[in-house]
């Protein structure tokens, strides 16, 4: 492992040519692999082909390059441990959801790395997100809208109510709304609609105007006339296609009563599974709680593809045997615990998908914060950073993996005949040959860093990477004599209509995770800005809108305020993004470039981790390190599989036994 440390620091000897990395005589030369971008994308990438293909790793056929410009690793993930039990500052991802199968890789990964002692789910009840309309919060549950309209009634307050009910009624008429079919799906890039678009054909004005404003904040920060739905929200395109409406078409949860309903809403391959056949099947113990966990999960958050790609191709081990032809079968063991990683997913399995996870921290003042560069320790857990530095851990311990960090601006060129494809350098310092690039940074920047290698590129990448949101994050902290009262919610959001102050929306941190959190503190989370101008005074508004929810005057000595300023960090997925994407992809093609994390197909960490675990897989293909059966999975230029997960879905199925 080469750790260079940083710019201000003496720089370590650069890389060394690949032709002293060679193995023994007669054996494959080895191959380069540079990433750039030491985000989660970055580093799962790393840590994926680090522990899915050991063998090529330790035996020096495979060297992991992780370049990242800036001093420390983790891009947008931050979190801190505080002096209170189970109490962190979380700057960046505040929870993780697991309402998708996609959550089986974040729940196999937390598991593997040794963090679930640390895994806090919510209660069930404690799900309901609520959103501010009119001025006043609103529980987006049956109670809480049974609430307000008793409120309105009683308070008189008629032009509320009408309001309310004229969103319900016309919302209620979804169903006999005529679907778009194919153009549903935007295959055209005229077809592809904007989120608010798609809500005022399918739901009415007043449902885009509030909760789906709302949900685009919530997710993108951003604004929900700019953003696609295709890009932003695809499963519900995607219904909308297959079904021709969404209400009562895959938003409701799977019916395990007839086990043929189950089949027929699953397509084929994942059916079969569940049957068994000829040494293939569930696992004896997860049977019933995979049953269990597909009765509570809404089809329309069931994507088959992750399903059976990410259980398949064997990172989870929810099936026995090995389904398909050439791909190995490993059951993987926490490099920490070496223990069979099932536990945690039995027990979210049988708790039902509506949930999010988020690490507990360590306590401050139990461990000294910041992870350990000793190979034995692993480093303190301070909240939903330890993902990051658990796999950087691993990496760092490991042979031909090596870690180029405070490189400051990287830049991408072709050395010509007779040396590797690529070569990435900083300055004098940092010279890495490259035989494939995994790219896993804001795609405008990109466009600099890939330009004097990839010069057609760089038009479609700052085409992608045209828009991103700032984000101004308030961590608010309260610690009282007495305890502090509960709501039932994870936090508000506000639409765009109800603005005053660039406001977000309010994560309620130690509401969410109630049972773990000291009665007497009291945590929130305030997020500011985004496609909004930045706002005047972040914590003069996050107080008050704290307030305003929760009726608690926080400007007092017991408070402690922290503040993060994330500039561009949420990339923008605005109308047409889908069919930039393609064109990269096109452009790449044959080129040995991937495209990983936030930038391209989805923002939330569990797709994160999917894209890099997929661009791992599709690396290992072209270096020819396993068979390559499942051609769309593998992808065209790491982009493929997102770009066409119904398709790819089919050829699994095609290459089943
Ligand atoms: C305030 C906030 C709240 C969030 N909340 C949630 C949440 O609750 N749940 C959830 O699932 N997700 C959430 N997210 C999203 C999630 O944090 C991100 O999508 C994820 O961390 C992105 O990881 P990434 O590696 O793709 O990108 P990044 O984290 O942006 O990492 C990119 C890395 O690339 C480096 N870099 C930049 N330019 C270059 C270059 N030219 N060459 C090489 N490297 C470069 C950067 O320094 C950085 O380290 C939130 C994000 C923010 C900002």
């Amino acid at each position: 492992m080469l750790l260079t440390p940083g710019l201000a620091a003496p720089l370590t000897a650069p890389t060394q040519a690949r032709s002293d990395q060679a193995g023994p005589p007669g054996s494959p030369a080895p191959q380069h692999v540079a990433i750039l971008g030491g985000g989660a994308a970055g580093v799962s990438t790393a840590y994926f082909l680090r522990t899915r293909y050991p063998e090529a790793v330790d035996s020096g056929r495979l060297h992991i390059h992780l370049l990242e410009p800036s001093p420390s690793l983790g891009g947008n993930i931050r979190s801190l441990a505080t002096d209170i039990p189970c109490s962190g500052r979380t700057f960046g991802p505040q929870t993780l959801r697991l309402a998708s199968p996609q959550s089986l890789l974040v729940l196999g990964l937390v598991d593997e790395l040794g963090l679930a002692g640390h895994a806090m789910t919510t209660r069930q009840a404690s799900l309901s997100s609520g959103m501010v309309l009119g001025g006043e919060p609103l529980l987006m549950s049956a109670r809480g809208l049974n609430r307000r309209f008793a409120d309105d009634l009683l308070g008189l307050n008629l032009g509320s109510l009408g309001t309310g009910l004229a969103a319900i009624a016309r919302a209620a008429l979804e169903p006999v709304i005529p679907g778009r079919g194919a153009a549903a799906a935007g295959q055209a890039p005229e077809d592809d609609e904007t989120i608010d678009e798609f809500a005022r054909r399918r739901l009415g004005r007043l449902m885009a105007a509030g909760p789906m404003s709302a949900m685009a904040h919530g997710v993108y920060a951003g604004d929900s006339r700019q953003l696609s739905m295709r890009s932003c929200f695809g499963q519900l395109v995607r219904i909308e296609q297959h079904h021709g409406r969404l209400l009562g078409a895959g938003l409701v949860p799977f019916s395990v009563s007839d086990r043929h309903t189950v089949h027929e809403r699953l397509p084929g391959l994942v059916a079969s599974l569940l049957d068994g056949g000829p040494g293939v099947g569930l696992r004896e113990d997860f049977r019933s709680p995979v049953q269990a966990y597909l009765s509570r999960t809404p089809a329309a958050l069931v994507d088959p593809v992750d399903l059976a790609a990410i259980s398949l191709l064997g990172q989870f081990p929810l099936f026995t045997g090995a389904p398909l032809k050439g791909v190995p079968w490993t059951r993987k063991r926490s490099p920490f615990t070496g223990e069979d990683p099932t536990e945690l997913a039995l027990s979210v399995l049988r708790v039902g998908p509506k949930r999010v996870l988020s690490l507990r921290p360590d306590r401050a003042n139990d461990r000294a914060p910041g992870p350990s560069d000793e190979a034995a320790i692993p480093p303190a857990v301070h909240g939903n950073q330890a993902l990051v530095d658990r796999m950087a851990h691993i990496l760092k311990g490991s042979p031909n993996v090596h870690i180029h960090l405070g490189t400051g601006p990287l830049s991408v060129d072709r050395p010509g005949p007779g040396g590797p494809k690529y070569r990435v350098s900083a300055g004098s310092a940092v010279s890495v040959p490259a035989d494939h690039l995994v790219c896993a940074a804001p795609a405008g920047s990109l466009a600099d860093t890939l330009a004097p290698a990839l010069p057609g590129l760089a038009g479609a990448l700052a085409a992608v990477g045209a828009t991103n949101a700032k984000v101004t994050v308030v961590s608010l902290l309260a610690r009282g004599r007495e305890p502090f009262s509960r709501t039932d919610t994870l936090g508000y959001l506000w639409p765009a209509g109800e603005q005053e102050d660039s406001i977000l929306g309010v994560v309620l941190n130690s509401d969410i995770f109630s049972e773990h959190t000291p009665s007497n503190v009291f945590q929130a989370t305030v997020m500011l800005g985004g496609h909004m101008p930045p706002p005047e005074d972040p914590v003069a508004s996050s107080l008050h809108r704290v307030r305003q929810l929760t009726g608690l005057d926080l400007a007092d000595p017991r408070l402690e305020l922290d503040l993060a300023q994330w500039t561009g960090a949420i990339p923008q997925y605005t109308r047409g993004h889908h069919h930039r994407l393609v064109d990269l992809a096109g452009r790449a093609a044959g080129e040995r470039v991937h495209f990983v994390g936030s930038a391209f197909t989805g923002v939330a960490v569990p797709q994160v981790l999917t894209s890099a675990f997929m661009a791992a897989r599709g690396i290992a293909a072209e270096l020819g390190l396993h068979e390559g059966l499942l051609a769309g999975v593998d992808g065209q230029a790491g982009l493929g599989y997102h770009l066409r997960p119904w398709d790819t879905f089919a050829e699994l199925a095609a290459v089943t036994p």
